[in-house]
Order: structure tokens, then sequence, then C-alpha cells
């Protein structure tokens, strides 16, 4: 990642973050969270008491904040360590420890791993621009992710148990040139499969896939499908590929084993979200750190997300 610019004073001046959040998320100028009134419908609140930040509108007489309705509602994080852990995320190829953010932010443990779930989930696109489209190649593969479940076997006492069976399994879909998306599933059934690919890829376009029985009735609703026998060794023919997916798959598997150790089963999906999001996001398709940070903390808006529904009682 590209150093950050620490002197900017967005990192530690609150009034220079609160304007530079309240530009990213309206350029235009102030909307009414409340009810969608802009301009000449709502003025800045003065006055001591409110503190700076408030506005009043006065088609609804209520007034509000750029936290309101946000991923920073109700937190007493201030939004200059809000924005520094939004760079530090957006950036950080392989993610961000909670650890090393409170350490960084020089916030408690508990803060910095809500603060980082709330980010995750401004990172996620929950509905996408579909993939593909004429002439363009979707890449789709599986992967299992977390330790296997040992078994006690008489005789031979803990026994790693084989296969995945017992394994988290994620789907991801990789759009060649494109964007990434990943949804964790509960099996590998056609059923399930059909769920997350339909939604999401053009069937004008090809897919690739390797040979797993559970991809040929898909394929067949594609204009194309071409498939790699990765069983006998083949793992490319010609453009026929998986590589760019199994890349995105290897960059995250970096990432968990590296930088998130534990990772509650019901969490998943939301780091899934966050490697999903640097993906499509990256260098290669012209977005650099500093314009990921903001597409990360324009997707901030219209997400608030609690405590309740983190189940912070069972964090990793
Ligand atoms: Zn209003």
């Amino acid at each position: 990642m590209t150093p950050i610019e620490l002197s900017n004073p967005v990192y530690s001046d609150e009034d220079a973050a609160r304007t530079h959040i309240e530009s990213i998320r309206w350029p235009n100028g102030p909307v009414c969270p409340h009810c969608g009134v802009i301009n000449d419908g709502i003025r800045p609140l003065g006055g001591k008491s409110m503190g700076p930040g408030w506005y009043y509108c006065s088609s609804c007489k209520d007034k509000f904040t750029v936290r309101m309705g946000t991923v920073y509602e109700r937190s007493h994080l201030p939004l200059h360590k809000w924005l520094l852990a939004f760079r530090l995320m957006a950036s950080s190829k392989k993610g961000f420890s909670a650890h090393q953010l409170s350490r960084t932010l020089n916030v408690t443990y508990k803060t910095a791993w809500f603060v980082a779930h709330r980010i995750r989930e401004a990172m996620a696109d929950h509905d996408p621009e579909p993939f593909g489209g004429k002439d363009k190649v979707v890449e789709v593969d599986e992967t299992f992710q977390g330790p296997a479940d040992d078994i006690f076997v008489n005789g031979k006492g803990w026994q790693k148990k084989r296969g995945t069976a017992s394994k988290r399994k994620i789907v991801s879909l990789v759009e060649r040139g494109g964007r990434a998306k990943s949804v964790k599933v509960e099996d590998l059934t056609v059923k399930t499969l059909k769920k997350v690919i339909f939604p999401t890829v053009v069937l004008d376009s090809t897919l690739n896939t390797d040979e797993a029985q559970h991809y040929k009735e898909i394929g067949r609703e594609f204009t194309k499908h071409e498939s790699v026998n990765h069983s006998q060794g083949e793992y490319a023919r010609g453009e026929t590929c998986t590589n760019h997916v199994e890349g995105f798959f290897s960059i995250f598997k970096r990432g968990m084993v590296g930088v998130y150790q534990h990772c509650g089963e019901q969490h998943l999906q939301r780091y899934l979200h966050e490697f999903d999001f640097r993906y499509s996001n990256r260098i290669k398709l012209g977005c650099d750190d500093s314009e990921r940070t903001t597409r990360a903390i324009k997707g901030a808006d219209g997400k608030r997300l609690t405590y309740r529904r983190l189940n912070i009682g069972e964090a990793a």
C-alpha cells in the first residue's frame, strides 16, 4: 500500500474529518436522512449547546448529523479515527486485524473489532451490477475454509477428520478483468449454486469452471461453458482457466491465515465482503488506495450495523 499521508488533518482533526465525510456523502450539500429534503430546506444549527455538525430540516422539523443512517451512527468514536480505520482496511491487501487496529487507533480491542466489522459492512455490495455479458468470461470456483474438526477414533485417539464435509464452503465468482463476489454457502448442490450464480452473472457470458459435475447443468444455461480438468492435471487450455478466481482465493486465504486467525462462522460473509471489495476496486482497474478508501466511505451510507446484529458476545 502507498504510505498514508498522516499529516492530512482528516486523520487528526475532528472538524476536518467531519467535513471530509460530508463532502463524500453529500457532494451536493446535506440531505436530510429522515425525509430526503435538500438545499433550502436545510440549515446548519449553530449554538454552543449542539456542537458542530448538526443540521436542521425545515421540512420534517428534525435535526441530524452526517453520522445518521450510516455505520457510524451510535458510535462514540471520533470520525477522524473512523477515517484512519477506513484507510487502513481499504489499503491493506491481506486485511488489518482488530489487534493492529486497536493499537493504531488507541482504542479497546472490542471497539476496534466492532469498527472493523462495520467497515466490512460498508464495503459490502449487496446488490451488485451483474457480472459478465457478451464476450466476457466469468470464472466460478469453490473453496473450503476453517480447521478440520478432529474426531476421536477408538484405539487410535484423536484423528484429523478427512474430507471437506465439516468445513465452511465458499463460492466465488470473478469476472475476468473485473470484479469478484463471494458467498458462504451451506452446501455445493446445483440448487444452491444456481441461487448464487444466476442472479449475478448475465447468461450471455462464457462460464469457466473446473470439471465438477455440479457446474455441468448450470453451464448449459450460459452462452458458453468451458471447463478445465483439474483432476487430470489440466489447469489451462488456451483461454480456458480458473486461474483468476484461484488467485482471488489465494489472497483471501493468506489474509485469513496471516491476519484474521479466528473468524466465527457467523462473521465469515463479512470478511468475504472485505476481500471482494478490495479485489473489485484494485489498482489494475484504475482504483488507487485513496479512491478505494473513498468508495468504502460512500458505502457506509444506509448500512447501520448494531451490536445485536454483530452478536458481539460470540466474537472470536
Ligand atoms: Zn427532513
